[in-house]
């Protein structure tokens, strides 16, 4: 017989990636330099790199929500108050993420790890000031790509260190993303969505917040931008999933002007 799960167009879906592949920061890369951040946060486990055919590239962290359910590859918070906004409202019957992440190559989104983004660099042209100024052809980057398979392979996150506090930081096991302090329900929704993330911190004061992803270097051989922001975080507390949880338990207790304290 069949059920409500039999007919959703999530059943069968067994990688769920929507609830795997973490949307951190939107970013446009123009520059050499850029290009060269971009390969240093790739040497961070669990961080992938996606280019949109619109030319933005998004830089996602492959973890796992805390709410997703292996074994039955479920929500278990399913249209509950707990759930997040963000995945209530996901139009799943034209779901992008399926198409874009279980697919070995999709056409909407190409997925970067180091070896892709090497290709990348030395494919691109740059004037002497490091703009780039000539670009591989989409279909030229898809074909490219389709012989460079991705290569990382992430131990499952279920369980990050947890932070306790500024001198927890460590540059080569983290980075961290600043955002504006959430104002709006949607701003608000969508932390909610990334605190779920196992392996998701947040620094937080009054007038920001970073967001901290536990991400060890795969090799040392960079420096994390990120890393150099270190100083000036000392009079911020910092929550783990559960303590935002405690906090905030769900978005529509959240004050909607985000009250400073
Ligand atoms: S919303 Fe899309 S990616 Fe997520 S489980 Fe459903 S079909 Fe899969
Ligand atoms: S809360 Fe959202 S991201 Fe987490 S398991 Fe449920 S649907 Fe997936």
């Amino acid at each position: 017989m069949e059920t409500s799960w039999s007919v959703s167009p999530c059943f069968g879906c067994i990688q769920s990636p929507c609830c795997h592949f973490l949307p951190v920061q939107k970013k446009s890369f123009n520059t050499k330099e850029d290009l060269e951040y971009a390969l240093d946060i790739l040497n961070h486990q669990y961080i992938e790199l996606g280019l949109y055919d619109r030319g933005y590239w998004m830089i996602y962290y492959n973890s796992q929500c805390a709410y997703y359910d292996g074994a039955s590859t479920k929500c278990r918070i399913h249209d509950q108050d707990l759930q997040p906004q963000v995945c209530k409202d996901y139009k799943a019957l034209h779901c992008w993420y399926k198409k874009a992440f279980s697919s070995s190559e999709s056409t909407t989104l190409i997925r970067f790890d180091r070896a892709r983004l090497s290709w990348l660099m030395q494919a691109c042209s740059y004037d002497d000031s490091g703009e780039m100024i000539d670009v591989p052809s989409w279909d030229l980057m898809l074909n490219t790509l389709s012989g460079i398979p991705l290569q990382r392979i992430n131990p499952l996150l279920e369980q990050a260190p947890l932070l306790l506090g500024l001198k927890d930081f460590d540059q080569t096991k983290g980075l961290v993303f600043e955002y504006p302090v959430p104002q709006t329900q949607s701003q608000w929704a969508l932390m909610n969505f990334r605190m779920n993330f196992h392996g998701v911190s947040l620094f937080q004061d009054k007038n920001r917040w970073l967001m901290h992803l536990h991400s060890p270097v795969v090799e040392e051989l960079c420096q994390s931008l990120y890393g150099k922001v270190v100083t000036d975080f000392e009079d911020m507390s910092i929550l783990n999933a559960e303590q935002f949880g405690l906090l905030y338990p769900y978005p529509g207790q959240a004050p909607y002007k985000f009250t400073r304290h």
